[in-house]
């Protein structure tokens, strides 16, 4: 490895997949060898508990432009994106699975499209080699993330993708937030494109999600639009619902006001309970976006701007 900085870096997450990395490495180097580009790869080891680091130890011997990270337990794909996208020193990043399923040779094809203005593009498994569960709820999950975020893509949890420095930097993840990098690069006003990629069956090892993944996916969904939906503060959201409980509560109770003032007895009775729960809602919605306020305040000042490139 020189010590300029290398055109492309390739992430890639691997999560006991020791039996995959020689292949893969070896078809990431003649992958690039065609495309006179300085490359490097680092393969972020998610706590393996096979001999996945001491495969990464020998292909770094073998090959230069190998890295490798270990990290301490499992601490889930987009921690290790996260790391890989934090060691990464290329211009154009590249994410690829360890297991096989995503062919190195899309490289060229992912970075001429970056090239031609996008600062992100997808693989879009356009001929999917998985189970035929996995394959449908997939596509729930591409329609609703799609309708949601506004932004049609056929795959968005696509583990090839290319990205520019500048997404690489600025997304948020955590948790199982990979899956919205499209998403959030979206909503931050980057250029999100994709483009069919080949996709193979797992040859080797297993996969490592099983079917709360969907669940997860949802409920992620969420968090990804109320945190990027910048420029809306949180009472905004939180007071709109409070309020939009406290009129009509209100509204009630001084009809019935009125007609207690006209000499009506009042009695229990189930609009007047209605009116009552509005308001305890509306109390608890405008407090609720209070306590969000004081969080974000008390937040460390986070960059209010995204740069797409510098010269
Ligand atoms: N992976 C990881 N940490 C995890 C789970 C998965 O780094 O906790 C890696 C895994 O090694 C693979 C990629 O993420 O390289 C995708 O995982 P998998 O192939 O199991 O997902 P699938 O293709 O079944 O959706
Ligand atoms: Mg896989």
């Amino acid at each position: 490895m020189s010590d300029t900085r290398p055109d492309i870096s390739v992430v890639v997450p691997a999560f006991n997949e020791y039996e995959s990395l020689p292949e893969l490495v070896e078809r990431i180097d003649t992958a690039v060898q065609g495309m006179n580009r300085t490359c490097e790869v680092w393969i972020i080891d998610d706590g393996s508990t096979d001999s996945t680091f001491e495969v990464v130890e020998q292909l770094s011997q073998k090959y230069n432009f190998v890295h490798g990270i270990s990290f301490a337990r499992n601490f889930g794909k987009a921690a290790a994106l996260a790391a890989g996208f934090d060691a990464a020193s290329g211009e154009i990043v590249i994410t690829m699975d360890a297991d096989l399923q995503d062919d190195p040779a899309e490289i060229p094809a992912l970075v001429a499209k970056i090239e031609s203005g996008y600062d992100l593009v997808s693989g879009w498994k356009k001929d999917r080699k998985d189970s035929f569960i996995k394959n449908n709820t997939s596509k729930i999950f591409n329609f609703v993330t799609s309708k949601a975020v506004g932004l049609r893509l056929h795959d968005f949890n696509c583990g090839l993708k290319a990205y520019r420095r500048a997404v690489t930097q600025s997304v948020r993840l955590y948790g199982e937030m990979h899956r919205y990098i499209p998403a959030q690069a979206h909503r931050n006003g980057f250029r999100v494109t994709e483009i069919p990629v080949k996709h193979c069956a797992r040859i080797h090892g297993e996969t490592k999600y099983g079917s709360n993944r969907f669940v997860n996916g949802l409920l992620d969904l969420m968090t990804m639009l109320f945190l990027s939906s910048r420029g809306t503060s949180p009472l905004h959201m939180f007071g709109r619902i409070g309020v939009a409980f406290f009129v009509p509560g209100m509204l009630i109770n001084l009809y019935f006001l009125l007609y207690w003032m006209t000499g009506h007895g009042l009695h229990i009775r189930p609009l007047l309970l209605l009116a009552e729960v509005f308001i305890l809602m509306a109390v608890q919605f405008i407090s609720l976006g209070l306590l969000a306020e004081l969080v974000v305040a008390g937040r460390n000042p986070e960059r209010e701007y995204l740069v797409r490139k510098q010269i």
